[in-house]
């Protein structure tokens, strides 16, 4: 899941940037109003955290901005602007959370999970496929209730594959999905992923297929 992060306090920035990738997310940084807002335009995240009072342009502006485009990526405010008209108004201009400083990281990490489930797996809490199923919170995976071990790369490639069940997922998303800003992942890497998950799903007859020139979808295999 790859979220954005708009916090011009460094030292605040780096620990939740931290404790996000610890759980697995893929995080981008941006510093300034403007710099949330380009970013925003140009990916498609799972989900951002806005700060309210960044440099160059406030966070309400990059809201109301992103939401004029009709851009409906869930957005967490986290701001000390703790007023009742405040928590309203940043409501009113379409965030979808609102979170006030200080806060507790395993707080903000549960928001982030209930905005990106409501997102992709509308109120489930787990998703099954076959005789696997997944919970979205935790990142696990089980087949006939026993764990299956999966690295946290190949987690990414299942969960997206999951959150487009039935359709076709592009390389493109699956490059856009795993990694941020500052990393590069080629297409062959993206392969090498989608062939360990491939082959550790096989065997409970669950089916990758791979739609030449198009992407991959993830079915549950025909009956022999
Ligand atoms: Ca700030």
């Amino acid at each position: 899941m790859r979220v954005l992060l708009a916090e011009d306090d460094t030292v605040l920035a780096d620990g939740i940037i931290q404790a996000l990738r610890q759980s697995g997310y893929v995080v981008d940084h941006a510093e300034s109003g403007p710099d949330a807002e380009h970013l925003l335009s140009c990916t498609q995240y799972d989900t951002a955290i806005l700060d309210l009072g960044l440099p160059d342009q406030d966070g309400l502006e990059v809201l109301k901005q992103v939401r004029a485009k009709k851009n409906s990526v869930p957005i967490l405010i986290l701001t000390a602007r703790d007023t009742l008209e405040d928590r309203v108004q940043g409501l009113d201009l379409g965030a979808d959370d609102y979170l006030t400083k200080p806060f507790k990281l395993q707080e903000l990490e549960a928001r982030i999970r209930a905005l990106i489930r409501r997102k992709h797996f509308s109120t489930e809490t787990e998703i099954k496929l076959g005789v696997m199923r997944f919970d979205p919170n935790g990142r696990r995976v089980y087949i006939n209730q026993q764990p299956l071990e999966l690295s946290s790369r190949e987690t990414d490639v299942l969960e997206l594959l999951l959150m487009n069940a039935g359709k076709v997922v592009s390389k493109a998303k699956f490059i856009e999905h795993l990694c941020g800003w500052q990393e590069e992942l080629t297409t062959n890497a993206v392969e090498v992923y989608l062939s360990r998950v491939r082959r550790k799903l096989e065997p409970f007859g669950l089916s990758l297929r791979a739609i030449r020139g198009i992407g991959y979808i993830l079915e549950v295999a025909p009956e022999p």
